[in-house]
């Protein structure tokens, strides 16, 4: 339900951010509460654009001096309901988006919380470094959300997720006071890690005005397409790979044959790189400074596997632009999905080791309560983080997904957690998966988090109702 703001402190809320800093249009409203997927809808009175940490901190201690709740919101491109206001005021962080600070000889940037990644990704270049994080969303999500939902993506295996990448960060707390914890350094024992707090924290902790982000050498990538017979031979294939030229591989990810033919029958210049009818495909990048050594260890790599029995045949990109069109197809197959038909998506992990039997057994929990399911199994499959979606074709005789939608999740998430995973990999919690955790966590963690929220935002106004009720 929306809220009532006071009229005091709408009033005080203009004057402080001034024209461009706040607006209550209808359609600007609408837009900001309805996210990328639009699958669900929120509300918001007000959308409020500070343009700095001063503006930011100051509007927070308004927010707190009126019990005012907000919401914390970046590119909107979250999967889980965490930034979609439901009645809060909607804190877009868009006009907090400077590159403050890069040194590349502390491998280091400090870059405010409303850039995107794209932008960022740009700055790094601009300097001859690399800032690795790498997803389908980057020309829209923004440091901010990412540092909030912790994301991961398609360089996780190398570098880590979002978490791994901060070295410091500024946060306006919900009182209002900043925390300057801005820094440069890779070594600091001084206490609680608080910038791990604010990781992944979804925005219920704190504003994120800026982050220190660590930087990298530039590589050049060897991409190669892999066509696999069973999941036993992609598991047993990344064991190779990473065995024979360890971390120089970047990505991992597998894709099943019907994702494929999903994105060719959907978009009109998609190809199949490799015709096959084998159910599996793996997209596989091998990074290092020098290009050609970097292929040169692809090829060593793949004869391996192939002389192993591990792949069926494969084929590396001979371009740039063939490299690209790989990776369109692994890009796409969540919007080709979408024009198939009806799809039930979750992220999840479980251990890498354990990825083969819990295919198995998921599907066949799930044809338990829904003999006519499909799937489509995809995703960073090194990180033992599998999308996994129960699909429907559009038009189906007797469309049942929607209707056993509560069962079939159930039975996914109960499957996931006896196989020691976790029902979300990197999209988070927020409002979707908030009850389900609260049934799956340990109570410990549970009480834990809950403490940590009530020390921090006491009034409970900072994105409530997200990651854990209090
Ligand atoms: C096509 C597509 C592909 C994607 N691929 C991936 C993927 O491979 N891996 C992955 O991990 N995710 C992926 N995502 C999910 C999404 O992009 C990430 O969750 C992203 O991190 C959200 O960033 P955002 O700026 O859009 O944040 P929003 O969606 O606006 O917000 C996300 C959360 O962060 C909070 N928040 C935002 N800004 C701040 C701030 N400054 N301070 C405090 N809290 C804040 C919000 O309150 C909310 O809880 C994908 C999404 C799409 C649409």
């Amino acid at each position: 339900m929306t809220q009532t703001l006071p009229p005091a402190f709408l009033a005080a809320v203009k004057d402080l951010l001034g024209p461009k800093g706040w607006s209550e249009d209808p359609e600007k409203r609408d837009a900001a509460s309805t996210p990328w997927r639009g699958t669900y809808k929120g509300e918001t009175p007000l959308i409020v654009r500070p343009a700095s940490t001063a503006e930011a901190a100051a509007l927070v201690k308004l927010c707190a001096q009126h019990g005012v709740a907000m919401t914390p919101q970046g590119g909107n491109t979250g999967l889980i309901d965490g930034g979609t206001p439901h009645g809060e005021v909607c804190v877009s962080m868009t006009r907090m988006n400077a590159l403050r600070e890069v040194d590349p000889f502390n491998n280091s940037m400090t870059i405010e919380a409303g850039a995107t990644l794209v932008t960022a990704q740009q700055a790094a270049e601009d300097a001859s470094r690399l800032f690795p994080l790498s997803l389908g969303s980057e020309g829209t999500a923004t440091i901010g959300g990412l540092i909030s939902t912790n994301a991961g993506g398609v360089a996780v295996l190398r570098y880590g997720m979002m978490r791994d990448l901060i070295l410091g960060l500024e946060v306006v707390l919900p009182s209002g006071e900043v925390w300057d914890g801005l820094s440069g350094l890779r070594k600091n024992n001084t206490g609680y890690d608080l910038k791990h707090l604010f990781a992944g924290a979804e925005g219920t902790l704190g504003l994120i005005t800026a982050a220190t982000l660590k930087l990298f050498p530039q590589v050049e990538s060897a991409s190669a397409w892999v066509i696999c017979s069973t999941t036993d031979d992609v598991v047993k294939l990344l064991a190779l790979v990473r065995g024979r030229v360890g971390d120089s591989v970047t990505s991992f990810e597998i894709i099943p044959g019907n994702a494929v033919d999903m994105v060719v029958a959907d978009i009109p210049t998609a190809r199949d790189p490799m015709p096959s009818n084998a159910p599996w495909r793996v997209l596989m990048d091998i990074s290092q400074t020098d290009g050609a050594y970097a292929r040169s260890l692809l090829e060593g790599a793949l004869e391996a596997a192939m002389e192993e029995g591990l792949i069926q045949d494969a084929v590396i990109a001979e371009s740039e632009t063939q490299a690209k069109a790989f990776w369109h197809i692994r890009e796409t197959i969540p919007l080709s999905k979408r024009a198939y038909g009806t799809a039930l998506n979750q992220d999840i992990a479980v251990p890498v080791s354990r990825i083969p039997a819990f295919i198995e057994a998921c599907n066949a929990a799930v044809r338990g309560v829904l003999p006519t399911a499909d799937f489509v199994i995809f995703g960073h499959v090194g990180d033992g983080n599998l999308h996994y979606s129960v699909v429907e074709a559009a038009g189906a005789d007797a469309p049942l997904l929607k209707a056993k939608e509560a069962a079939v999740t159930r039975v996914i998430f109960d499957t996931v957690m006896a196989y020691g995973g976790s029902i979300s990999a990197e999209h988070g919690v927020g409002r979707l998966k908030r009850d389900e955790l609260a049934r799956l966590r340990p109570p410990a963690a549970t009480d834990a988090m809950r403490a940590i929220k009530r020390a921090l935002d006491p009034q409970g106004i900072m994105n409530p109702g997200r990651v854990v009720t209090v």
